[in-house]
């Protein structure tokens, strides 16, 4: 597990919550008449939200600081 050490002001003030998405690996392949790309994603995007700060990760529906 990686450890990461809270700066002074998130101890102070709390984190700073940034909403992020990260997409997944977009994968695109010919479909069988070859005249179309289809789109086809490896995995489901990922929503999390992270400290601007320390770099904290957590879930995208948690609340507060
Ligand atoms: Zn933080």
């Amino acid at each position: 597990m990686r450890i990461i050490p809270k700066p002074f002001l998130c101890k102070v003030f709390g984190h700073t919550w940034q909403y992020h998405v990260e997409d997944p690996k977009i994968v695109w392949t010919a479909s069988k008449n070859m005249s179309e790309l289809e789109q086809r994603t490896e995995q489901e995007p990922r929503f999390f939200q992270r400290c601007v700060r320390c770099g904290l990760e957590r879930s995208w529906d948690a609340k507060g600081a």
